[in-house]
């Protein structure tokens, strides 16, 4: 389903003339496959069918060993307080200031302090989530920016917690961080900072962004009534959205759109998913998170080539010296089999983002000096994307051995060169990192 906000979004450079072959911007028809005499833009970077970001909110995480020992346990591949290491790519979200008891940016002493700047810095902790229950003012947020600004931290995406007082949301979250003469008035300060890519409260039930919205999953006959009034509650959210834009990015379906905050800042807003069969509002802690990660959304997730921010609270603990349960721990085992085997691509809010921005890439092939060459164009409108976000990006073509890329005009010199996958079709791609992990 096309995105008119984002379609805005996918204005690239015109083809330049005198070339054979003129390649085409991510355009609808483009992702329904049509070629461009045998090359074609995968939609996944090679081999994956789906993404997947764990984007967990801090929210009552009691200390430091539970917070860095959940990263460790994601991220890490030796033994780790909560158990074997899974070897993803997982974020995680941090706040300024809270209540005592909460593990956060300024309850945390200098180790920990210093942990979370080196995993910011890593990439692993990438979601500012509001500046905290008790952030009131426009000097509670700059203070925390001064921070982040004199340890070279960056964060670029925001995501509103709870009813802070600087969320930018206005109908769901209740923030006034964006209403210029409010007392926690900090969009300018923050859209300064780096920030562009903003939560603000909308989750929906249906597995898989960037997809047909289809509503068939959500229903499950082990749970007729509760996943019957989750299915209709998200029926209803697509009805809304004829009449208002609360509901909006419901009816598209798309991971991303453009919208600008009340102060008229322009910014990405991204749609998260909780797909629980019970609602949005269900198994959206480390207590429930078996339930949304169970094996038929996994596989209904890449049979669809979907995207997927998950919504969750994995701080939330039922009893934090336990660590987590089985069940959970399953949970997580079942996604590693999934990354680690080739199917879904699990990695963290802000690359996930980072890439959906890049679907806006045009790009062009031309057979020259008997290669064939594909140029990529970073510009995306008046925006140039940066080379991170273009990372993984994969082009179908006939014969990978003779398959040459460029962005913005620069040969890149050390693509990858996929085998056929499971279309049959041999590619090409970016390369793409994994982040180095600073085990804290
Ligand atoms: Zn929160």
């Amino acid at each position: 389903m096309s995105t008119p906000a984002l379609d805005t979004l996918r204005v690239g450079l015109p083809p330049r003339t005198g070339e054979a072959d003129a390649g085409h911007a991510d355009t609808p028809a483009a992702r329904a496959g049509t070629p461009v005499h045998g090359v074609e833009r995968r939609k996944m970077p090679y081999p994956y069918r789906a993404w997947l970001a764990i984007c967990s909110d801090l929210d009552e995480t009691p200390d430091a060993g539970v917070y860095f020992g959940t990263l460790d346990l994601l991220n890490g591949s030796g033994p780790t307080r909560f158990g074997r290491g899974f070897g993803l790519e997982v974020g995680s979200t941090i706040y300024f200031d809270m209540p005592p008891g909460q593990f956060s940016y300024w309850n945390a002493d200098d180790r920990a302090r210093s942990a979370i700047r080196a995993l910011i810095r890593s990439g692993h902790i990438d979601c500012l989530h509001s500046f905290g229950d008790l952030a009131t003012t426009r000097g509670h947020a700059g203070r925390a920016l001064d921070e982040l600004t004199r340890y070279g931290c960056r964060l670029e995406v925001w995501v509103d917690h709870a009813v802070a007082p600087t969320n930018f949301g206005a109908d769901i979250m209740r923030g006034s961080g964006d209403v210029p003469g409010a007392a926690a008035f900090h969009a300018d300060l923050s859209c300064a900072f780096g920030i562009e890519h903003v939560w603000r409260g909308r989750v929906t039930s249906v597995v898989g962004q960037g997809a047909d919205r289809d509503l068939a999953g959500i229903f499950q006959p082990r749970h007729p009534i509760a996943s019957g009034i989750t299915r209709a509650k998200e029926w209803a959210k697509g009805r809304a959205a004829r009449f208002g834009p609360k509901y909006a990015m419901h009816a598209s379906n798309d991971v991303l759109r453009r919208s600008t905050l009340r102060s008229g800042h322009s910014v990405l807003e991204f749609l998260r998913c909780n797909p629980h069969w019970g609602g949005v509002s269900r198994g959206e802690t480390a207590d429930g998170v078996h339930e949304v990660l169970s094996a038929p959304m996994l596989g209904r997730l890449a049979a669809r080539e979907g995207w997927c921010v998950l919504y969750t609270h994995l701080g939330k603990l039922v009893d934090p010296a336990k660590g987590f349960s089985r069940a959970a721990l399953d949970a997580f085992g079942r996604l590693a089999l999934a990354h680690h085997d080739g199917r879904i691509l699990v990695t963290t809010t802000r690359r996930l983002l980072g890439y959906g921005r890049a679907r806006a890439a045009t790009w062009k092939a031309a057979v020259r000096g008997g290669a064939l060459w594909i140029d990529v164009s970073s510009r995306v409108g008046a925006d140039r994307l940066a080379a991170a976000d273009l990372a993984g990006l994969t082009f179908y073509v006939p014969d990978a051995a003779r398959a040459r890329l460029a962005v913005d005009g620069v040969e890149c010199p050390a693509i990858e060169r996929n085998p056929p996958d499971h279309t049959g079709r041999a590619s090409v791609s970016l390369p793409r990192p994994r982040l180095a992990y600073p085990r804290p």
